[in-house]
């Protein structure tokens, strides 16, 4: 059951994800990416830095235009190991998760598994940023890695 992705828009508990944080997109080469978000379509890189502990460079860029806020996040692989890697080897550079905010990413996970969806993190964990995520399976999500975030506003 529930890979349906419509089933997500039910189990983020009401009024705590009113949007999508930021759209993950996996890229070979940071300075090109860069200069195609912030050079040509204009948004504004917030934050670039290392994420060790995931073997890649992250960088964010706002989009922030007349009161609506989001984000894109840059993922490159400092070198052929871990995810982003894997996920460039295997499909090529493109569309990699979408992220939530959500107040309470326990409450979303506590719900997420006792719709018995699969989660990548049973708990939630320190991602960019300094925030707190957590992902779930893309096959509960209809093909779609879901990324579930902690409200920048908290
Ligand atoms: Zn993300």
């Amino acid at each position: 059951m529930s890979t349906d992705p419509v089933a997500i828009s039910k189990i983020l508990p009401e009024g705590t994800a009113g949007f999508v944080d930021h759209i993950g997109i996996a890229v070979r080469d940071m300075d090109e990416s860069i200069a195609l978000y912030r050079d040509l379509l204009g948004l504004e890189l917030e934050l670039l830095e290392e994420v060790p502990s995931e073997n890649i460079q992250v960088a964010f860029l706002k989009l922030d235009r007349g009161g609506a806020l989001g984000h894109v996040e840059l993922l490159a692989p400092l070198s052929n190991e871990g995810n982003i890697a894997a996920f460039i080897e295997k499909k090529g550079p493109g569309l990699h998760h979408i992220a939530f905010a959500a107040e309470n990413i326990e409450t979303v996970l506590e719900r997420c598994r006792e719709a018995g969806m699969r989660l990548l993190d049973e708990k939630p964990r320190t991602g960019a940023r300094g925030k707190q995520i957590a992902f779930l399976h893309p096959k509960s999500g209809g093909g779609v890695l879901i990324e579930i975030c902690r409200d920048p506003e908290d």
